[in-house]
């Protein structure tokens, strides 16, 4: 039986980061930038003002107050978006919106709440003609300068950057319009078994539901994939064997199979893959989600995932998600963990690395605590809807006692309350 850590290495020398794509602004959003994006501007391109003012020359100002205000002639008003063509010439001042450019002569701006605008026994301020200074903020006060966000010729964001909203907006504010990432992969999906039945359809006796292709599909989603979903294949060599040759016509980058990789007699993924493509069959020392399948068929690396709807999202959380982060450009996939206290014993009989499904909250004293979901069998799709966390237990572990801090890799961080 060969480790968890080994199939994964193994499987991940096969992916690579996909193709540069250039896509609209919001369609880069959670992709991987693929170049290092320069900016051909200074952001912000001018100096500006920080505040609702006055634009005034410093020494003009000097020593003024309340006792001592100065008298300055307002020569303009001037809102964001237009550009001064009056100079702030001695004893002057231009009324400014926050955002404008700073006039020339200006070196510094007084805020409406330091200036007898303010007050308004003074009459003098908007539309007056004249301003009172009433104090005297330092040469450079309430000024934004050009560039002091971004200068022209600098890296904004490198390759490799996941983009978020704050990064759009950044991009945006450059003019960078169409932005270079990494295609997204196409993942086919088939299920496979007599048994199974669409979500749709009535259930015949000893027919299941087909859930399978629907988790995967949208974990596939979820991380950032494009699901090609090809049903369900029976368990013929004819049937698995046409089902394969779709999903490659239908230009997969990953083909991921669930069940029928284990060593039940109706077991034939493996002959069929065998035949299509070049194989290997593994036991991998973890539970649930023992029997895997990768290799290669016409050039598309496939997944065999495990039958149990269980086996197969624990496998897919550890062999397929990185393969389809791989093909995104990320480099770091290992879920965010959380130290926590378990409540319950939890225990790991099988020699194999266990992957044991828990919910983690916050106690009363902002601790966070783990508690198992139930039936760990990995028929038991409830329990893992009940979960947002793995306890994993490496296979030389065999018990952790309740009360043990131990470290919970978190599938879901649910928000909570205010
Ligand atoms: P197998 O590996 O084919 O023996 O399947 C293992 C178990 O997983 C069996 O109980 C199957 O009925 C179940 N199973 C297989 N495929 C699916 C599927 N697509 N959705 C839900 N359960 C499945
Ligand atoms: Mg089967």
């Amino acid at each position: 039986m060969i480790s968890v850590e080994e199939a994964r290495a193994y499987i991940l020398k096969h992916f690579h980061p996909l193709e540069t794509e250039r896509v609209e602004l919001l369609e880069a959003l959670d992709r991987v930038l693929a170049e290092d994006i320069v900016s051909d501007i200074n952001v912000p391109p001018h100096d500006n003002s920080a505040m609702d003012g006055y634009a005034v020359c410093a020494e003009d100002i000097a020593g003024a107050s309340l006792q001592n205000p100065i008298r300055l002639r307002v020569l303009a008003d001037l809102g964001a978006g237009y550009v001064p063509n009056t100079t702030v010439e001695p004893g002057s001042a231009i009324r400014i919106m926050t955002g404008a450019v700073i006039p020339p002569g200006a070196d510094t701006v007084v805020r409406f709440e330091e200036t007898s605008e303010a007050v308004a026994q003074k009459a003098t301020g908007k539309g007056s003609g004249y301003v009172e200074i009433l104090n005297a903020p330092p040469r450079g006060s309430n000024l934004r300068r050009a560039g002091e966000d971004i200068r022209r010729g600098e890296i904004i964001l490198p390759k490799g950057v996941t983009l978020r909203p704050p990064e759009i907006g950044l991009l945006a504010s450059v003019g960078c319009a169409h932005v270079p990432v990494h295609r997204r992969p196409r993942v086919a999906i088939l299920a496979t078994g007599d048994e199974l039945v669409d979500v749709d359809e009535p259930l015949a006796p000893g027919k299941i539901r087909n859930s399978n292709e629907y988790s995967n599909a949208a974990a596939v989603l979820k991380a950032g994939g494009i699901p090609i979903c090809l049903g369900i294949a029976r368990d013929n060599i004819a049937h698995l064997t046409q089902k394969i040759r779709e999903g490659i016509d239908a230009g997969a980058d990953l083909f991921i199979t669930s069940a029928g990789v284990s060593v039940g007699d109706y077991d034939i993924v493996k002959d069929v893959l065998n035949t299509e493509g070049e194989m290997h069959f593994w036991q991998v020392n973890m539970k649930p989600g023992k029997p895997l399948a990768f290799g290669i068929v016409g050039n598309v690396p496939l997944l065999g995932l495990p039958g149990n709807p269980v086996s197969a999202i624990v496998s897919f959380e550890a062999f397929a998600r990185p393969a389809i982060l791989t093909m995104l450009g990320k480099t770091n996939f290992a879920r965010p963990y959380v130290t926590a206290i378990l409540q319950e014993r939890a225990t790991n009989d099988a020699g194999r690395r266990n992957y044991i499904r828990v919910h983690v909250a916050r106690d009363a004293e902002g601790e966070y605590v783990a508690r198992t979901t139930g039936e760990q069998g990995s028929g038991i799709l409830s329990s893992v809807t009940r979960a947002n966390g793995l306890l994993e237990m490496p296979p030389e572990v065999l018990e952790y006692k309740p009360g043990e801090r131990v470290k919970i890799t978190m599938l879901d961080y649910p928000e909570e309350s205010f």
